[in-house]
């Protein structure tokens, strides 16, 4: 069903749109999401990864704090999603393994256990686990020195997570249009492949293109795509933390399926996988030996939206009215998508801002 009027524009339904469009109708806005793709997360959140990772706990600041917070109360609103779409997400909060090397490793991750007490609080903990603590799939030789294990990192499956978000949407009475590419953002309305669309606010949510659209409102491009490789692999981990090693990310999904990845690539060719997948392939099959026996069944690559300033890129459109920015998602979107559309929420009704200055648009311009 089109509709040319709503309160609240979202365009692009990928993780920062649809939970961006949920938040709205929570607060009973009449809420349109416009997506160009034949269905929700057509781009970098229709994938196969879904780390929840925490940043590390030193060095605290405004930027780890929204992450933290964003983190802890996923858990509860995937559920109500979960509940009002009848759909699955594949969420757990099952933790995550890390291998220590050395004795410096060691050291190092003591000093961060003790930052992570400080940090975390009593919401989540950090421990040191000795190296045959998951024998079947971090091998003791991996981990000499033992095994870093926290309870704060979780996983889900972003396509599914995408799929029940939607599907939520819609139950609430919103409207999303597949199919239809918006061209040119106005305050007020947007141009698409279909005609005008008219409301008092729009959100540009559509991820890489999003820095396109934005352009010529703010005078440059102020983000650019960052590829990502990954694949997925015919093996239960049943609720085995996800292991991080070597710089990849092995994800044991629920019903089965264990993810790995990513690749990150500032500069490629074309935007499908590729050859540095079976290195990846390879790599994750040296840290968890188990994996070799696997099937790859998917082989995935996406582009991530990283704005210039690296971190996400959120809130009101320097001299316009009524334009906010959804972008910047790059590495973490699935992390912090929840949290992100609140705020944004919260700054279209009420003019609250409540995220750091380094979110802001303004602090990815002219960089
Ligand atoms: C290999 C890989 C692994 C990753 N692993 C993780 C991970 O483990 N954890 C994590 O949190 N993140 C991970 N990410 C990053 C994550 O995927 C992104 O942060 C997130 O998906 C970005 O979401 P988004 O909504 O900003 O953009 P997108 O998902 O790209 O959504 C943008 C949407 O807008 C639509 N669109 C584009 N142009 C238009 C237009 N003109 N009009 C209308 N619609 C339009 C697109 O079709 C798309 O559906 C990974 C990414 C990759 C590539």
């Amino acid at each position: 069903m089109a509709r040319d009027k709503a309160d609240i524009i979202v365009v692009g339904a990928g993780i920062f749109g649809l939970w961006t469009a949920y938040a709205a109708l929570a607060r009973g806005l009449n809420v349109l999401v416009l997506e160009a793709g034949p269905q929700v997360g057509h781009g970098a959140s229709g994938g196969i990864v879904g780390a929840l990772a925490p940043h590390m706990p030193e060095r605290w600041g405004d930027k780890k704090q929204f992450q933290f917070e964003a983190l802890t109360v996923l858990g509860d609103a995937l559920k109500a999603v979960e509940h009002e779409s009848g759909l699955p997400t594949g969420y757990g909060r099952v933790g995550r393994l890390v291998p220590l090397m050395d004795e410096i490793g060691r050291e190092r991750a003591l000093s961060r256990i003790a930052d992570a007490k400080e940090n975390w609080g009593t919401a989540a903990r950090m421990q040191i686990l000795p190296p045959d603590a998951f024998p079947d799939w971090l091998h003791p030789q991996a981990a000499p020195a033992g095994i870093v294990h926290d309870d704060l990192t979780g996983r889900l499956h972003p396509h599914l997570t995408c799929l029940a978000l939607a599907e939520a949407i819609r139950r609430g009475g919103a409207v999303i249009e597949t199919g239809c590419t918006v061209t040119a953002v106005h305050s007020g309305s947007v141009q698409t492949d279909h005609g005008a669309r008219q409301a008092q606010a729009i959100v540009l949510a559509a991820g890489v293109a999003g820095f396109d659209l934005l352009s010529p409102l703010v005078g440059e491009v102020p983000g650019r795509a960052e590829k990502g490789q990954a694949a997925l692999l015919d093996m239960d981990m049943k609720d085995v933390p996800l292991i991080y090693a070597d710089g990849l990310y092995l994800i044991g999904h629920a019903g089965g399926g264990v993810a790995i990845g990513a690749t990150s690539e500032r500069h490629f060719e074309g935007v499908g996988p590729d050859a540095l997948l079976d290195d990846v392939i390879a790599r994750a099959c040296a840290i968890s030996p188990h994996l070799a026996q696997a099937r790859v069944v998917r082989r995935w690559a996406g582009l991530r939206p990283r704005a210039n300033g690296r971190d996400p890129m959120l809130g009101a459109v320097p001299g316009t009215r009524g334009i906010y920015a959804a972008l910047g998602a790059f590495k973490i979107g699935f992390g912090i998508g929840q949290k992100v559309g609140q705020v944004l929420v919260d700054e279209i009704m009420e003019g609250r801002i409540a995220m750091p200055d380094s979110f802001r648009v303004a602090a990815h311009l002219g960089r």
